[in-house]
């Protein structure tokens, strides 16, 4: 009998269900977006029931699509949307309020309290004191939420971020565990020990017998009940979405990385088997727990990668389509003196910036629509390539390749300047799904689907490489405009 895995890929807006063969091909994909909530200014909110109803809904759908039973299905491998913090209870699975999710910034003044103990939060968790991650958001229902506090405390309450929601909801309440890469993420957890961190939650007042057990990506969790496919199916795999991004991306080497082209760019270097601090405000993560070995990683985001592109196209409305963008770059042989500065949100890691706004440089009497969206996709290069020296600065290595994914990684326009101006050779795989791919793989590899890593690697096409070929001074002088305009867009606001 033919055999798969199946991927459950919980994202932000929605979720999805990909079959996938052993050579990495989709039998059947199916997709369902559910409501964002937004209670308030700042504030973001998912339903964990319509997360839980919409997931199983595409994995029941993807497997009738594709023609199979749950006998054909040799594994589940969950990526999930991470950070975003659930708590339910236990006995009747019902949540007390609802997901808390990643974007959430009602805990910012909550965070900002927690300054003064940022260095041990560092060296512990790697992360800075920011609501992103779940810790806040967890103490937030627990001191906002009426009665819940006294129920945690006596036991009744469960707490976890949405793969372990989901392994709970799937092996019937059964399985309370949470993987490595995703416990990493939650400003609770010591990724030196990988243990819960009884100083951390004491700080943030959180009874620690709500929290899951901390396991690797790749083991058996659990079964599925009966109820959802006919029939058992082993769950195996379990990673957050960048982690298994670089998973999915083959990168298992130190000193590998990937680079996501999304609306945002989420940039991941594999560190090996220890974590790296460090200087430049990147995080500290865990990578992924296998075979009884711990990766870890050093993460940059860049908040406006993609969005830039869509920016040109809704707000400015050059073009229809974002894949045209490439053309019209295409149309003038450089910039011609532009920079663009797409700080909509302010700058990220190096520059730390929240007050950063947008900013265009450069500009004459001569600049056309052409220039404009060259400068722009140059910006999304400019921005990776300072994470790309962040960490290198930070690890003392050089990079030699990166491996690319995500909508903008289409555009070889943008992948030609990128190879440019880092320097490193570009590598883009046949299949750019490499988040759903590195959960089925971190699946395969748990019930002997796949061998080994060398087995992924051999199943793996590269479907176009990208050189560098720009000379070190001009690559210096595009850099140098590069960062005067950040430095400018910078003071704008200053004054
Ligand atoms: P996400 O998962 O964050 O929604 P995707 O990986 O689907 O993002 O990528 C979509 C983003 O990539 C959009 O912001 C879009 O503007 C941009 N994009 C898609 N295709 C191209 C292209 N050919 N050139 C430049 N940008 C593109």
């Amino acid at each position: 009998m033919e055999k798969y895995i199946m991927a459950l890929d919980q994202g932000t807006t929605s979720s999805r269900t990909i079959i996938y063969d052993k050579a990495g091909n989709i039998k059947s994909v199916v997709q369902r977006e559910f409501t964002q909530i937004f209670p308030r200014e700042g504030w973001v909110e998912h339903d964990a029931m319509e997360i839980w109803a919409s997931q199983m809904g595409t994995a029941q759908e993807a497997l009738l699509k594709a023609g199979l039973t749950y006998k054909n299905i040799a594994a589940i491998g969950i990526t999930n949307q991470r950070e975003t913090t659930v708590v339910w209870d236990r006995k009747t699975g019902i949540p007390v309020y609802n997901a808390i999710v990643w974007q959430c910034r009602r805990t910012a003044d909550y965070a900002a309290k927690l300054k003064p103990h940022e260095e041990m939060i560092k060296q512990k968790t790697g992360l800075l004191a920011d609501p992103y991650f779940s810790g806040t958001k967890l103490a937030w229902i627990l001191e906002n939420v009426p009665g819940v506090r006294a129920r945690a405390e006596k036991g009744e309450l469960l707490f976890g971020t949405i793969e372990c929601w989901l392994i709970w909801k799937l092996t019937g309440g059964q399985v309370h565990v949470s993987d490595y890469s995703n416990a990493c993420r939650t400003m609770l957890f010591d990724i030196n020990t990988l243990k819960w961190d009884e100083e951390l939650c004491g700080l943030l007042n959180i009874p620690m017998c709500m929290l899951p057990e901390p396991v690797e990506c790749s083991a058996h969790f659990g079964d599925t009940i009966d109820e959802i496919f006919g029939g058992p199916i082993p769950i195996t795999g379990s990673a957050g979405d960048q982690q298994a991004a670089l998973f999915g991306e083959a990168c298992y080497n130190e000193g590998d990385v990937k680079s996501t082209y999304g609306t945002g760019n989420f940039l991941l270097l594999n560190t090996g088997d220890k974590p790296v601090y460090s200087d430049n405000g990147l995080l500290t993560t865990i990578a992924w727990g296998l075979d009884g070995k711990v990766t870890y990683a050093l993460e940059g985001s860049v908040f406006v990668c993609g969005a830039a592109v869509q920016w040109l196209r809704d707000q400015l409305r050059f073009f229809r389509d974002a894949s045209e963008s490439e053309d019209i770059a295409k149309q003038v042989p450089d910039a011609g003196g532009v920079f663009v500065v797409p700080a909509f949100v302010g700058l990220g890691a190096p520059y730390w910036d929240p007050e950063a706004r947008g900013a265009m440089f450069g500009i004459t009497r001569g600049t056309t629509r052409e220039h404009i969206v060259r400068a722009t996709l140059q910006s999304l290069v400019y921005q990776n390539e300072d994470l790309l020296a962040a960490m290198k600065a930070d690890t003392g290595k050089e990079i030699t390749a990166l491996k690319v994914d995500g909508g903008a990684a289409m555009n070889n326009l943008l992948m030609q300047f990128q190879a440019d101006i880092s320097d490193v050779d570009i590598v883009r795989y046949a299949s750019i799904e490499s988040t759903s791919l590195g959960a089925a793989y971190l699946a395969g590899l748990a019930v002997g689907y796949y061998d080994s890593l060398a087995d992924i690697v051999a199943s793996k096409k590269i479907a176009k490489t990208f050189k560098p070929s720009l000379g070190e001074k001009e690559r210096r002088e595009k850099l140098d405009g590069w960062h005067r305009a950040v430095k400018a867009a910078m003071a704008f606001h200053e004054a």
